[in-house]
């Protein structure tokens, strides 16, 4: 088989991967804004005070939808970089980014070395909220 095959063969799988996990997302997404909205709505039945829930929205129900929300934002790139033939080349350096890495980060649109100055980079323009990037780090690499 030609290289230029088999990755597309490769390609096809991923994309039928990050298909899948964006379906999962977004019903976590779902299921997430369900809770949070009939929460809120009953506090006594959900055992907590009103302040309570505000504070769970704050702190859990908000950050958790936002995240799930840039994970299908992430995959949707992917699939356009499938789609546009870009998909598996380093955004920034332009080599190709091991399949290797790709089958563990199916949305990773960087070669670990121009991920790593990127996110450096990121540290330092949003120095005062590193936790962010903390948080962010945990989920995308
Ligand atoms: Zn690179």
């Amino acid at each position: 088989m030609k290289e230029k095959d088999w990755k597309e063969e490769i390609f096809k799988k991923i994309r039928l991967k990050l298909l899948k996990r964006k379906k999962q997302l977004l019903k976590e997404l779902r299921e997430n804004n369900h809770k949070s909205r009939s929460n809120l709505c009953n506090p006594c039945i959900a055992g907590r005070s009103y302040e309570e829930d505000v504070n769970y929205l704050v702190d859990i129900t908000i950050p958790r939808s936002k995240n799930i929300c840039k994970q299908i934002e992430k995959i949707d790139e992917s699939l356009k970089r499938i789609d546009e033939k870009k998909y598996g080349i380093c955004r920034d350096c332009g080599d190709p980014i091991p399949l290797a890495r790709l089958e563990v980060v199916p949305f990773a649109d960087r070669c670990v070395s121009c991920k790593n100055v990127a996110e450096k980079k990121k540290t330092l323009i949003v120095n005062g909220t590193a936790v962010r990037i903390d948080r962010e780090k945990a989920v995308f690499i």
